[in-house]
């Protein structure tokens, strides 16, 4: 553990003496550090309150202040049973005391009164712990698993000083004003609604306009590179991704599939059951079987899986990725190698399923688009296609004013050979993308054994303006796919030679991208992304007609604006303005309507005075040609 995570977990123990003080019936489960601080699951007939979390944070401080030293204990199994249901806590720490694998040291921990089940490491001395906050209480399943009781967990955060830990619960302010979820409300950005389905993003009109307008970006950039736009369907038919090998290895993160009603209504009739159509539906034909073993070189799908073709169900899938659909593009002409790279690029739509306690807001969904493309390449053309994809990156980001942010570098694990393609080969695409990373000039990590054993890749991680973190998308070298679905293209030397496939979506998907730009932003979008750019605020019911004048001359120039005709008064339709946060309010009396002018109030300085229409105008539409960042307040 690092010192830092040695504390925070150290506090978990001190939140444990204290719950064990006021709350002596209650069952623990585990207290282990997270990124930003600690939690302790327990169960508890008692449900707890903020006011409970006030009275174990003045528990914890006095057991701080006793200045109890964390002590180690080693002990047998039996003796660590024992310890266990001495103090009654064989709910939860017998079955961790399970977890710990034969042969390994079993230890406790022991501060003051209380004793733990736990390797450590912690600090040396209760008192260590100076800056500590309890921060919520949530429901937790033992173990992460539904089926299991729910316990109730609480979080804190530790930091080595107060003021850190000041500057952390600032940042978990700003952070709750930014939050996605209540900003898409707010603002009218996208809706979840219960009938069609959680983790199913509907995005409203204004939403739509950001995303649209984010996706012409990144189209026009597309283009700029080299890539054509391809659209496929929302589905595909289960051999494709029997093939692909996306099922049933990936069955628990998936839609079920859908049979076709005739087929349904076949294996009816024949009495099959449900765990008879399971299996009829993972079963491969053997000649998949033949094809896909003989050309990885190696046997991945195995007997057991193999049926005869009258036994075999087909059904359709949601897609889960796009890289089959794409590839049966790639596959459906030959390719000479004049013609490589071929770059195909769609905001491809995926579902897959996640546990609804995963769900989050845009952020954690069960059906996304991601703003994905494969690139067919020689091998000798990885490297170029890697630099290339981190380059659009880069001008998204910048553009976007998130030039804080690292990559990490995946490469193989040097001591393992679960991997793909030859290792002449691997050493090339792992340079690659170490060399493209050190051209965006930002920090970067190598990290070994985070490779997928089909290639290297690149992730990036984006840090927003109050620090925290976002892992938006990857670019992934593959040696696998080309084998499975056998692509080939014809080298100089008139040879079948073998493609690699690069698939990249840097930005994840255009629901998680615009969620992370939502809290970015705190929904104070650029001009160019704002979906209601002008907003025209009349003085009194006289100056509506002039009021409508200026709308339609800021609509030919391609400014989205509205007239705001509420019978209401300046003052409130100003504030609406402002909550809606709209970039450019403009307000107009008699005298602007007699000068042709308008009084514009910007979003980042206030009142700015009057302007000739035409020069306002002017002035929008240079920003959002420009794509220009808000000023900072
Ligand atoms: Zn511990
Ligand atoms: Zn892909």
């Amino acid at each position: 553990m690092s010192p830092l995570e040695e504390l925070r977990h150290s506090a978990s123990h001190i939140l444990a003496t204290a719950i064990l003080r006021l709350f002596p019936d209650a069952k623990l489960d585990i207290g282990p550090p997270t990124d930003t601080g600690f939690y302790y699951d327990i169960d508890l007939e008692h449900k707890l309150t903020t006011e409970d979390l006030a009275k174990l944070e003045v528990e914890m401080k006095k057991v701080a202040e006793e200045n109890q030293p964390f002590l180690r204990k080693e002990v047998s199994r039996e003796e660590a049973s024992a310890i266990i249901r001495e103090r009654g806590q064989e709910r939860f720490k017998l079955g961790r005391l399970a977890d710990i694998p034969e042969g390994e040291k079993i230890s406790f921990y022991q501060n003051g009164e209380f004793i733990d089940l736990c390797a450590g490491t912690h600090v040396r001395y209760s008192s260590k712990l100076k800056a500590f906050k309890l921060l919520s209480i949530a429901g937790a399943y033992h173990r992460g698993d539904e089926k299991n009781p729910q316990l109730q967990r609480i979080y804190g955060t530790a930091f080595p000083s107060k003021e850190e830990l000041a500057q952390h619960l600032e940042r978990l302010e700003q952070a709750k004003a930014r939050d996605h979820r209540k900003l898409g409300k707010d603002l009218k950005l996208f809706v979840i609604d219960e009938d069609v389905g959680q983790g199913l993003i509907l995005w409203t009109p204004n939403g739509s306009i950001l995303r649209q307008e984010l996706q012409n970006f990144i189209g026009e950039e597309l283009r700029k590179q080299g890539y054509s736009q391809v659209f496929t369907p929302h589905i595909g038919k289960l051999e494709l991704y029997k093939t692909s090998g996306h099922f049933p290895y990936y069955k628990e993160s998936q839609f079920s599939p859908v049979v076709e009603n005739e087929s349904l209504a076949g294996i009816v009739k024949e009495g099959c059951s449900c765990a008879e159509m399971v299996a009829r539906l993972d079963a491969v034909s053997a000649k998949i079987r033949d094809n896909v073993n003989e050309r990885a070189g190696r046997e991945i799908i195995p007997a057991e899986r193999v049926m005869t073709a009258d036994k075999l169900l087909d059904g359709f899938m949601l897609k889960p990725m796009n890289c089959p659909h794409h590839i049966k593009i790639f596959a459906s002409q030959p390719h000479s190698y004049r013609d490589l790279p071929v770059r195909l690029a769609e905001f491809g739509t995926v579902y897959r399923w996640e546990q609804s306690g995963e769900l989050n807001g845009m952020t954690r969904v069960r059906g996304f688009t991601q703003d994905d493309a494969h690139l067919f390449c020689t091998e000798a053309q990885v490297a170029g296609e890697v630099l290339g994809c981190l380059a659009l990156v880069k001008v998204v980001l910048t553009t976007l004013g998130m030039s804080d942010y690292r990559v990490r570098v995946g490469l193989r694990d040097p001591d393992s050979n679960k991997y793909t393609g030859s290792s002449e080969n691997w050493d090339k695409a792992e340079a690659a993308c170490r060399e493209a990373a050190k051209t965006l000039d930002v920090p970067f990590t190598e990290e070994p054994g985070e490779a997928a054993f089909y290639g290297p890749k690149i992730d990036f991680v984006v840090k927003d303006v109050i620090g925290r973190e976002w892992q938006l998308g990857t670019v992934q070298v593959d040696y696998n796919l080309p084998v499975r679905f056998d692509l080939s293209y014809i080298g100089p030397d008139n040879q079948p030679h073998r493609p690699v496939m690069i698939h990249r979506a840097p930005f994840g998907s255009m629901e998680r991208f615009c969620g992370v730009l939502i809290e970015h932003f705190a929904g104070d979008f650029p001009v160019w992304l704002a979906p209601e750019q002008v907003r025209i605020v009349p003085i009194s019911d006289k100056v509506i007609d002039y009021g409508r004048e200026i709308l339609s001359e800021l609509k030919a120039a391609g400014i989205r604006a509205s007239l705001d005709e509420h019978s209401d008064k300046l003052g409130a339709k100003i504030r609406r303005s402002e909550l809606d946060k709209i970039p450019y309010a403009l307000v107009i009396g008699a005298k602007e309507a007699e000068t042709r002018s308008v009084s514009v109030r910007s979003r980042a300085k206030g009142d700015e005075g009057a302007l000739p229409i035409v020069a306002f105008t002017e002035r929008v539409a240079s920003e959002i040609r420009t794509r220009s960042l808000p000023v900072k307040k």
